[in-house]
C-alpha cells in the first residue's frame, strides 16, 4: 500500500509536468471512485480548470484547481497515479484526466479501494483536521508533540504508527521501519514512552521516510511512481518482510508477529519493551 513516500515521490514528479495545464477532459469510468458523490458531478467539477499546484497530506495527493477547489485522491491499496503521453488507456483505469499539452493523468486500481472528493478549498483544513495528524515531514513533528498525542495511549506503537490521527502518513512498511531505527519494541505502549523514547521516535519516523524518499518507495505490492516504475526501497528493508534474516545492527533473528491484524516485523533483542506506566490513581494510592 502506497505510504508518504511513495504519494510523495508522485507528487515531486507530476509537480514540473502538470502545474499549469488545463484539466480538458474529465471521464471516471468506476463510480467507486468518487463515491458517494456520482461521478459526472465530480467530472463537471473540475472539468476546464487549470492545477495551480501539486500537494500532498499524509498519503493523499491534491491538485489544487483554479478557482479554489482541490481534486484530494487516496491510493487506498492498489492505486496508481501514472502520466501518460496520449497513447492508449492503461488496464484497471479507473479515471482519465486528459490535459492540455497532450499529457494525460491516469488513476488504475485493481482492488478499486481508491478515492478522490472534490473540495472547495475553504473546507479542506476542516477535511483533513478530521482525518489526519501531524505531518512527519513538516517542523510540526518534534518529541514534545509525538509525547503529547501518545499521553495516555496503552495501544501498540505500531498500532498508534498506523493511526493517521497521531501521525499522518505513515503505513505498514514505515512504522516498522521507524520502530527499528528507534529501537523500540512495537507492542511497547504508545503512553509508554518517556520524552527520550519520543525523540528516537521522531528520528526514527524522519530516517525511515527519507530513506523511503531516496529510494523512490517501496514497490512489494502493485506500486509504480508517475511515470510507472517500480521504486527500489524494498531492497533497503531493515525490518519489514525480513523474518528469520539476521537484523543490520545486532545480527538476532528478525521475527514477524500479528499486531492489530497487520504483519509487523521487528528484532526481538535490539527493540527495547517499554512498560506500561502505573496509572496515577494507582499511584496515590500507593503514596498514601
Ligand atoms: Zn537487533
Amino acid at each position: 500500500m502506497p505510504e508518504l513516500p511513495e504519494v510523495e515521490t508522485i507528487r515531486r514528479q507530476l509537480e514540473p509536468e502538470i502545474t499549469g495545464r488545463r484539466i480538458l477532459e474529465a471521464t471516471v469510468l468506476d463510480e467507486r471512485w468518487t463515491r458517494p458523490e456520482p461521478p459526472r458531478d465530480v467530472e463537471r467539477a473540475i472539468t476546464g480548470r487549470t492545477i495551480e499546484a501539486v500537494e500532498r497530506r499524509g498519503k493523499y495527493l491534491l491538485l489544487r484547481l483554479e478557482g479554489d477547489r482541490t481534486l484530494a485522491m487516496h491510493l487506498r491499496m492498489t492505486g496508481n497515479l501514472v502520466l501518460q503521453d496520449g497513447s492508449g488507456d492503461p488496464a484497471y483505469l479507473r479515471a482519465r484526466l486528459r490535459l492540455n499539452g497532450d499529457r494525460v493523468l491516469v488513476f488504475t486500481d485493481v482492488r478499486r479501494f481508491g478515492h478522490a472528493v472534490v473540495l472547495p478549498d475553504e473546507e479542506l483544513e476542516e477535511y483533513f483536521a478530521a482525518r489526519l495528524g501531524v505531518e512527519p515531514l513538516s517542523d510540526s513533528l518534534t518529541a514534545e508533540e509525538l509525547c503529547r498525542v501518545a499521553a495516555g495511549r496503552r495501544v501498540p506503537l505500531k498500532s498508534f504508527l498506523l493511526n493517521q490521527l497521531g501521525v499522518a502518513g505513515i503505513g505498514n512498511i514505515y512504522a516498522d521501519e521507524a520502530l527499528h531505527r528507534a529501537e523500540l519494541h512495537p507492542l511497547s505502549p504508545a503512553g509508554s514512552m518517556k520524552p527520550e523514547d519520543c525523540e528516537r521516535l521522531r528520528v526514527g519516523i524522519v530516517e525511515a521516510l527519507e530513506a523511503g524518499l531516496r529510494s523512490g518507495g517501496a514497490s512489494i505490492d502493485d506500486y509504480r511512481d508517475a511515470r510507472g516504475e517500480e521504486g527500489s526501497m524494498q531492497d533497503e528493508f531493515l525490518v519489514h518482510t525480513r523474518e528469520g534474516k539476521p537484523c543490520p545492527r545486532c545480527g538476532a533473528e528478525i521475527r514477524r508477529i500479528v499486531v492489530g491484524g497487520r504483519s509487523t516485523y521487528f528484532c526481538p533483542s535490539c527493540q527495547r519493551r517499554l512498560r506500561r506506566r502505573p496509572r496515577r490513581r494507582a499511584r496515590r494510592r500507593a503514596a498514601s
